[in-house]
C-alpha cells in the first residue's frame, strides 16, 4: 500500500511538472502577447499599465519554472505552483481594480481568466470552486444591481469571452482533462496494487495446496501401511471366533455361543471399516489399480444376487433383478463392478424397510459406443437435495444421526464413485425423501484402459434425458 503511494506521487510530480513547465516555459509569452494585444483593443486606456502588470508574470513564471523543475516531492511542488497561481490571481485583480468598471466586457474577461488559472492546475482544484463562489458571483450580483440593458449582457457574454475569456475555457477544459487523468492513473496503480496483492495470494495458495497434497499423501501411504497391519491380526480373531462357534455348537457349550457370534460380528464390521479405509486411502495415494478382464455380467448378477438375499430378507425387503438379454459378455473390473453394486445393494436392503428394491441393468449407447446403465432403485428413507450434494464425500454420511441408528462410515459411496471413474464411467443420484433413492451407474461395456473417457457432464446429460 505504501509503495503504490508512492508511485502515485511520483506519477503527479511528473504530470505536475509537464504542466507547469509547458505553461512556464513555453506559453508564457505567447499567451501574454495576446493579452496584451486584447489590453490594448478592449482596454487601450490602460495598455501600458495593463502590459507592465502582465510583464510582471514573466519572472514570476520563470522562477516557477526552476523550483518546480528542482521539487523532488509532490507537496514542494505544489507549493510551489499554488504561490505562481495566486500571484497570477492577484495580478489580475489588480487590474480589474484599475478598471473598478464591472459592466465592462473586459472586465469579465479578466474575472474568467482569474477563475480559469486556478481551475486549471489540479491540485489548486479547492480554490476553484472556492474562486467561483468568491468572484464570479459577488461579480454577477454587482452587474445586476447596475441594472444592466439586455444588451449590456449580451456584450458582456460575448466580448467576454473573446477578450480573455476563450483562452479561459480551454484552461477549464484542459483542468476536466487533467482530473480525469489522474483518476485514470490512480485507477490503474490500484489495480496494479490488487494485482500484486491477489498475485502474492495465489503464490501462497499454491505453496499451502502443494504441503496439503503431500501431507494428504503420506497419509494416506501411512493409512495403508496400518490398515494392512490391522487386516492380518483381526482375521485371524474373524477365523478363531468362527472356529470357537462351530466347537461350542458340536459340545454343547450354547452360553458361550452368543458371546462368540458377537465377537464374530464385531470382528468383521471392523475389518469392513479397515477395508474401507485402505481402499479410500489406496485411492487417494494413486496406488489402487485396475485390472481389465472380460467376464459374463449376467453371471456375476445372479452371484450377487444370491449374496445379497440375506441383506435384503433382514428388513423384510423384496429384491427384482432386471436385466436386458443382451447383457453378457463385458469388458471391465469385475471385483470393483460387484464391490459397486455390493455397497449399493447394501445401503438399499439398510435404508429400506418392508419395501421394494430392485436392480436394473439395460445396455445403452453413448457417442456410438455401448455403455451399460445399472439403476439401483429402493423405496426406503430416501435424501434431502442437500444431503444428496454430499453423499459421495469421504466419511459423510447424509445425516449424522445416520452412524447411531444404522452404523457404517459414510465410506462405502465414496468409494462406489472413485471406482466408476477408474470403469470409465460415473455415479448419479436422484433422491426423494421419505420416497425413495435411485442410484445410477454408467460404465463402458468395453473398459480400456488408454482411452479417453466421457465427461461426467455429458453422462449425467444422458442421465436426465433419460430421467424425463
Ligand atoms: P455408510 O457406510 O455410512 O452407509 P455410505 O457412503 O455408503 O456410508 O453412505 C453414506 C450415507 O448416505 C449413509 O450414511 C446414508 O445416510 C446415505 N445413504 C446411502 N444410501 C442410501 C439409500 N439407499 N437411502 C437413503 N440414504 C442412503
Amino acid at each position: 500500500m505504501r509503495d503504490y503511494t508512492q508511485q502515485l506521487e511520483k506519477e503527479k510530480l511528473e504530470e505536475m511538472r509537464e504542466i507547469v513547465i509547458t505553461i512556464t516555459g513555453y506559453m508564457v509569452l505567447p499567451l501574454y502577447l495576446i493579452f496584451w494585444i486584447t489590453d490594448i483593443v478592449y482596454a487601450p486606456e490602460f495598455a501600458w499599465e495593463f502590459l507592465f502588470l502582465r510583464c510582471l508574470v514573466i519572472p514570476i513564471a520563470l522562477t516557477a519554472n526552476y523550483y518546480i523543475r528542482k521539487a523532488t516531492t509532490l507537496k514542494y511542488a505544489q507549493n510551489v505552483s499554488l504561490t505562481y497561481v495566486i500571484s497570477l490571481a492577484a495580478i489580475i485583480n489588480i487590474m480589474m481594480i484599475m478598471m473598478a468598471n464591472p459592466t465592462s466586457a473586459y472586465y469579465t474577461g479578466l474575472i474568467l481568466i482569474t477563475i480559469g488559472a486556478l481551475g486549471f492546475f489540479p491540485w489548486t482544484r479547492n480554490y476553484f470552486i472556492l474562486v467561483v463562489i468568491g468572484i464570479f458571483l459577488p461579480y454577477v450580483a454587482i452587474v445586476y444591481s447596475l441594472n444592466p440593458t439586455k444588451e449590456d449582457i449580451v456584450d458582456l457574454v460575448v466580448y467576454g469571452f473573446f477578450a480573455n475569456g476563450t483562452v479561459t475555457i480551454l484552461w477549464v477544459i484542459q483542468f476536466f482533462r487533467e482530473r480525469l487523468r489522474i483518476k485514470e492513473v490512480s485507477a490503474r496503480l490500484e489495480l496494479n496494487a490488487e494485482i500484486e496483492k491477489r498475485k502474492t495470494v495465489e503464490n501462497d495458495l499454491i505453496l499451502a495446496r502443494d504441503q496439503a497434497l503431500q501431507a494428504s499423501q503420506a497419509k494416506s501411504a501411512f493409512l495403508a501401511n496400518m490398515s494392512h497391519e490391522l487386516r492380518t491380526p483381526l482375521n485371524a480373531i474373524i477365523g478363531y471366533s468362527e472356529l470357537l462357534q462351530e466347537t461350542a455348537v458340536d459340545d454343547g457349550n450354547d452360553e458361550y455361543v452368543n458371546d462368540l457370534t458377537k465377537i464374530d460380528a464385531a470382528g468383521k464390521n471392523l475389518l469392513e471399516l479397515i477395508n474401507g479405509v485402505l481402499d479410500i486411502s489406496k485411492i487417494e495415494a494413486g496406488q489402487m489399480e485396475v485390472s481389465i478382464e472380460q467376464f459374463n455380467l449376467q453371471e456375476m448378477l445372479q452371484n450377487v444376487e444370491v449374496i445379497l438375499a440375506p441383506i435384503f430378507n433382514k428388513n423384510n425387503n423384496q429384491f427384482i433383478l432386471e436385466y436386458d438379454p443382451d447383457v453378457n459378455i463385458i469388458k471391465s473390473d469385475e471385483t470393483k463392478l460387484r464391490q459397486v453394486i455390493y455397497n449399493l445393494a447394501s445401503n438399499a436392503g439398510k435404508f429400506t424397510k418392508d419395501g421394494v428394491i430392485s436392480l436394473k441393468v439395460s445396455k445403452i449407447s453413448i457417442y456410438d459406443k455401448s455403455w451399460l446403465r445399472f439403476d439401483m432403485t429402493d423405496s426406503g428413507l430416501g435424501m434431502t437435495v442437500e444431503q444428496v450434494t454430499k453423499v459421495f464425500n469421504a466419511f459423510t454420511q447424509a445425516d449424522s444421526s445416520t452412524t447411531k441408528k444404522f452404523g457404517g462410515t459414510g465410506l462405502g459411496l465414496s468409494i462406489c464413485k472413485h471406482f466408476c471413474e477408474m470403469l470409465g464411467g460415473d455415479i448419479f443420484l436422484k433422491s426423494e425423501l421419505n420416497i425413495g433413492s435411485t442410484f445410477s451407474v454408467l460404465i463402458p461395456c468395453q473398459l480400456d484402459k488408454d482411452k479417453n473417457l466421457v465427461d461426467a457432464d455429458v453422462l449425467e446429460n444422458v442421465l436426465l434425458k433419460e430421467y424425463t
